[in-house]
């Protein structure tokens, strides 16, 4: 895919899914759209919704990067000084 080019997903604005993807050129890029498209989830026509699919992919990356939750450990007590 050029450089220039991303690709959009459109998307289900009833439940989300993937419906389709295509590639346009970033100057014509157009994400918002009054369309309805045909889901086959739904099975019927519903509001369409476009996202940039790279930025979805790269915000997945970015949530299964994030470190686990690591519950909170009370800092450690350094154990006492003896007294000289
Ligand atoms: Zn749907």
């Amino acid at each position: 895919m050029p450089a220039d080019e991303v690709t959009v997903a459109q998307l289900c604005g009833k439940c989300g899914s993937q419906v389709s993807t295509f590639s346009v050129k970033k100057d014509n890029l157009m994400l918002t759209s009054t369309d309805q498209t045909w889901c086959p989830h739904c099975q019927e026509d519903t509001p369409e919704v476009r996202d940039i699919a790279g930025r979805l992919e790269s915000i997945k990356r970015a949530v299964e990067s994030y470190p686990k939750a690591v519950p909170a450990t009370p800092p450690q007590s350094s154990p006492d000084r003896r007294a000289t």
